[in-house]
């Protein structure tokens, strides 16, 4: 999960569109906060400024306010494929810096389309799979083919979950913009138009708005919304499309749910969709681990350590490995016998957590192997176990877990399954 956000204006029609980017991704800001980034056309050139951290840090040290540009595209990020870094934040460039992408979701197929984009000279510059669409893009162009037909032919080969916004040196006015499984909403202006994750991120500015349907491609200009169904290349009748927005910014972040928590437990079925797709081989490690481990502990705190009773069930009763769960502030009382070859399995939703971390450190000086379940990519636990299956619930909000409690469950059945 994370938030994207693009504008495209006739000059001088809104007054600043990199600041007004900046405020939109800020009301995005609940969708991903670990890295950011911009992405402008001005004489020519594609300029980008981005960097780890919250917006207003970020802001702070590059200034967003002061990109020109009339096409401004951003991004607030929930990493999901490589560490939250400077590289890795959005938008991404293609070789040539002629293309600029930003992405919500997961390209399931980019390795295989790096690995032979690698073949064919280019030149990653961060660990992500979003990376990937850009490069094709480029490579399509290099092989003469308009830029929109490049940009489409580009999403057809891609697998997963996204909804992207591209911008084209080529093509200055338009934000060309593809979705599958991830949000994607065009908001109508006089003069200049929107694409975002979410409607709140434009309600300033216009109430006006089309839902982006699954399989849909488009553009848009200052002036123009074009949508077609992806295979069958047939563009949508607008007119039916249209919806008139009546919440508040604060409401609409909400998507209607009177509160967070309520909208999060509604969000179950695309976190674990994106918890399983996301899945890998790092699940075959962890039940190795599982099996070749020498006595099997669970430590977590809170509604994790809910999620670690679970699956000292699933470890005892399906998979007949006995296991010792245990509230992580308590690891003292059972460290004196760890002994190399013992397995301690760590579930942290946000990977700080100070009791789990110091269990962890403790086992760790004794020789135990440490697994790891956690929803934040590179988090201090991550970062110190030996391997890490990750949730993609996206962040959370509401105090109380619920998709966070429910991907981490789904992990555990997966590795011993
Ligand atoms: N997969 C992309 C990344 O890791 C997008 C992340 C997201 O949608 O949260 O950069």
């Amino acid at each position: 999960m994370c938030g994207i956000v693009g504008v495209t204006c006739l000059p001088g029609k809104l007054e600043n569109p990199a600041k007004i980017i900046r405020k939109c991704l800020e009301r995005l800001e609940y969708r991903g906060y670990d890295s950011v980034g911009l992405a402008s056309i001005f004489k020519n050139r594609i300029i980008v400024r981005k960097g780890k951290g919250k917006i207003h840090e970020v802001h702070k040290k590059l200034n967003f306010d002061g990109m020109p540009g009339n096409t401004v595209i951003g991004h607030t990020r929930w990493a999901t494929h490589g560490a939250p870094s400077d590289n890795n934040a959005h938008p991404h460039l293609d070789c040539g810096s002629m293309v600029a992408i930003v992405h919500n979701g997961i390209i399931k197929n980019y390795l295989e389309l790096k690995e032979k984009l690698i073949l064919k000279g280019h030149i990653f510059r961060s660990e992500t799979d979003t990376e990937v669409v850009a490069h094709l893009i480029e490579e399509y162009l290099n092989e003469g083919l308009e830029p929109y037909t490049a940009f489409k032919k580009t999403i057809k080969e891609i697998k997963g979950s996204y909804a992207i916004a591209a911008i084209l040196v080529s093509e200055p006015d338009k934000i060309f913009f593809a979705k599958k499984d991830s949000p994607l909403i065009i908001g109508i202006g006089e003069g200049y138009n929107f694409v975002a994750s979410d409607i709140p991120a434009f309600l300033d500015y216009t109430r006006k708005i089309i839902v982006v349907r699954d399989y849909e491609v488009g553009y848009i200009t200052p002036t123009r919304v074009f949508i077609e169904d992806l295979f069958e290349e047939k563009p949508v009748d607008l007119s039916r499309r249209f919806r008139i927005i009546s919440w508040t910014a604060e409401m609409a972040a909400k998507a209607g749910y009177p509160h967070y928590m309520l909208k999060e437990i509604h969000e179950q079925p695309r976190a674990l969709r994106e918890t399983i797709n996301g899945l890998s081989s790092e699940i075959y490690e962890a039940a190795k681990m599982v099996i070749e481990a020498r006595r099997v502990f669970i430590a977590a705190a809170g509604t994790s350590f809910h999620a670690g009773l679970v699956l000292d069930y699933y470890l005892n009763s399906l998979a007949g490995i006995p296991s010792i769960p245990l509230i992580a502030s308590e690891y003292n009382k059972y460290c004196k016998s760890v002994k190399p070859g013992d397995l301690l399995i760590a579930i942290s939703q946000s990977g700080e957590t100070i009791d789990t971390l110091m269990a962890v450190r403790e086992f760790k000086k004794r020789e135990a192997k440490i697994l790891t379940i956690s929803n934040v990519i590179d988090s201090a636990i991550p970062r110190e176990s030996h391997l890490t299956v990750y949730t993609r619930a996206g962040p959370e909000i509401g105090v109380a877990a619920t998709k966070t409690f429910t991907t981490q469950v789904v992990v555990e059945l997966a590795f011993i399954r």
